[in-house]
């Protein structure tokens, strides 16, 4: 058996992106929301593969470490016939669509982005030629609800979730943000012209891909600083209006118990530490989903999961089976953002998912800490409250400590001394 598609750098399914512990395997999951067949399909795979864990990505994927063996073409065609796997492996390496995960749900979603997802993903499928654009090409569509995604804090300038970011600004209006540029467009658009407007600026991106004489592929900051902005958007069949509109959302608002826009309906909102689910706690979500409800999970790009469509006389229950899980709703568990540090990446100075994990247990509250082995700062590349940059001190394993962009100690800390991180980042919050 050999790889189906060209070798890439972002992990992928057709591809091996090999790591020191084994093969790295990414799922795309377009919108995060797994359906009953597509989340036993991933089950089963995990059981093959014998993975200690299913990682939830922070774009809302699915990740398996340590994979041994290259996927048969039986793997290949089971994810493609649940809609889990590109029909076309060459277009593997796309980034998938972003859409909230309470789309459709969410009670002050301004629009449901479900459609618009599903069309813009089966058009990247069906569109070989954008084969040709990088792996950084990205598209988030948010429905404007409370629970959102990509530009919408403060910091919305360094937001770079998503290259191509549609936001619902109205009931049929969406605002566009283009990746590093520091300015917002609104546009008119009905839901069912977005595809449209997406198809269009893709296939401007293509063009100045294909004439750029650079080895490396251009990223679209490249082309917005070559070609500017107005040239771009020049191209695409809608007028855009500069907007300075930024709302804010917070990382944790969905966990827990939550309503849904559908009566009598809830959605629970389960946060991973570091995104990992075991395999049997996989089964039990899936089972309790089926019990209660639908079979649907859905994945966020804060790396927790969630089960909706719980009816409410049985969220109680559903809650202690949660537990049963040894899983929880404490935002505590989702307050850390790890990249895969050591053994699996070779930049990295430490063990940030190790160390991730014993830090969690001494955190007091839920903020938004970010560990990263170098500055490549891949899990999180917006800025966090706190940030451990790993590095090597007096021959340890160590971090240099920020609070936004200030430094929180004079020394890096050895990482043999996280309780000392610890109360450091404890007492920011007394
Ligand atoms: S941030 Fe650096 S150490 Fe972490 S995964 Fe990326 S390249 Fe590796």
């Amino acid at each position: 058996m050999t790889w189906l598609a060209t070798s890439n750098p972002c992990p992928g399914l057709f591809y091996g992106t090999p790591a020191q512990d084994g093969t790295l395997i990414r799922i795309r999951v377009p919108g995060g929301i797994l359906n009953r067949d597509q989340a036993i399909a991933i089950a089963n795979l995990a059981e093959r593969w014998n993975t200690p864990v299913v990682q939830v990505t922070n774009r809302a994927n699915l990740q398996f470490r340590a994979v041994r063996s290259i996927p048969t073409p039986e793997v290949f065609s089971t994810l493609q016939s649940v809609g889990l796997a590109a029909q076309n492996p060459e277009l593997d390496h796309l980034r998938n669509v972003m859409g909230s995960p309470t789309a459709g749900i969410d009670p002050t979603e301004l629009i449901d982005t479900r459609s618009v997802i599903q069309a813009i993903d089966n058009y990247i499928q069906n569109t070989p030629d954008l084969a040709g654009l990088p792996p950084k090409f990205s598209i988030g569509i948010d429905g404007g609800g409370k629970i959102g995604i990509g530009a919408r804090s403060e910091a919305a300038w360094q937001h770079r979730y998503n290259e191509i970011q549609f936001s619902a600004v109205t009931c049929d209006r969406f605002r566009l943000t283009l990746g590093s540029h520091r300015r917002f467009y609104e546009t008119n658009v009905e839901t069912s012209d977005c595809l449209g407007a997406i198809a269009a600026l893709a296939r401007t991106y293509l063009e100045y891909v294909q004439q750029s004489q650079t080895q490396k592929k251009p990223r679209l900051r490249d082309l917005l600083t070559d070609w500017g902005i107005e040239s771009f958007l020049d191209r695409v069949p809608f007028e855009f209006y500069p907007s300075d509109t930024v709302t804010s959302t917070a990382r944790s608002q969905h966990l827990g118990i939550q309503p849904q826009q559908q009566n009598g309906l809830s959605y629970i909102g389960i946060a991973l530490k570091l995104g990992w689910m075991s395999i049997s706690q996989l089964q039990g979500l899936i089972q309790l989903s089926e019990t209660y409800s639908s079979g649907e999970l859905r994945l966020t790009p804060w790396q927790s999961i969630l089960l909706p469509h719980i009816p409410l006389e049985h969220t109680s229950i559903v809650l202690k089976e949660i537990e049963a899980l040894e899983l929880s709703t404490n935002p505590i568990n989702a307050a850390i953002v790890a990249c895969a540090g050591k053994p699996g990446c070779a930049s990295s100075e430490t063990h940030t998912q190790i160390h991730a994990l014993e830090l969690i247990k001494q955190l007091k509250s839920p903020n938004n800490i970010h560990i990263t082995g170098c500055t490549k700062k891949c899990a999180q590349p917006s800025p966090a409250e706190i940030t451990l940059l790993g590095t090597t001190f007096q021959g340890s394993e160590a971090y240099s400590l920020f609070a936004g962009d200030r430094p929180l100690s004079d020394r890096p800390i050895p990482a043999s001394e996280l309780s000392t991180i610890a109360h450091l980042i404890n007492t920011l919050h007394d």
